[in-house]
């Protein structure tokens, strides 16, 4: 399925997609749920856009690869370029949208990874790993460290975080960002998935929510 940027108001997005820049546990209650130390400087890793699939109309995951995570998390679009060392007024210049995503994982292959010090991209690099809501508009969240995200799976709540639980904090992990690579107008931040992770199934129903804002209904195909 191809994918293009969009407005959850069917607004097109001229831009086109681009990477997708994320950063490992950036919320403590999550490192800790994988046994995982808290990084003492970000944990930054890139999925290709080549993975990226729309949430509407539903998703696949991969079979016989070991455990699928779901992994929710408040996505960024950027809409301008930013580099070396970006201002706190260029950052949130650049910023075009926000909706919720799911980073997806095969948790077994990435553990085995791990444990060899290898990168992570088997496990987080597949095709259709990143599950992208439509966008709201930037100006949505005048306060950037105050945006909820939730998880419904099945009818429970799974994940009900907010970026005020970051660690790295939106504005300071994007400056954080492009300071080690270029950003394009296109590209998206995943910012960190807060606690409840866990395996996905086919037939599984998900609620994706910017709760108060946008909510997002999608399942495992
Ligand atoms: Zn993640």
């Amino acid at each position: 399925m191809s994918y293009q940027h969009q407005y959850a108001d069917g607004t097109h997005i001229h831009f086109p997609l681009g990477k997708v820049v994320c950063i490992g546990r950036n919320y403590a209650e999550h490192a800790h749920e994988l046994n995982n130390p808290i990084p003492t400087e970000p944990l930054l890793f890139i999925k290709p856009g080549s993975c990226v699939v729309p949430a509407d109309g539903g998703f696949k995951i991969p079979a016989e690869r070991g455990a699928v995570h779901y992994e929710t998390e408040i996505a960024v679009l950027l809409g301008k370029a930013l580099s070396t060392q970006p201002s706190e007024e260029e950052v949130l210049d650049a910023i075009s949208g926000f909706a919720p995503a799911l980073d997806l994982t095969l948790r077994d292959v990435q553990a085995r990874l791990k444990e060899k010090g290898l990168p992570w991209e088997l496990a987080k690099s597949f095709d259709g790993a990143c599950v992208l809501a439509p966008f709201v508009a930037a100006g949505t969240f005048p306060d950037l460290t105050d945006i909820p995200v939730r998880l419904t799976l099945n009818g429970e709540v799974r994940q009900d975080g907010s970026s005020a639980l970051m660690l790295n904090p939106i504005v300071p992990m994007i400056q954080h960002m492009a300071a080690q690579f270029s950003l394009l107008a296109g590209d998206v931040i995943l910012t960190g998935t807060p606690a409840g992770v866990g395996p996905l199934a086919s037939g599984d129903e998900l609620v994706l929510e910017l709760p108060g804002t946008l909510r997002v209904q999608t399942r495992v195909l």
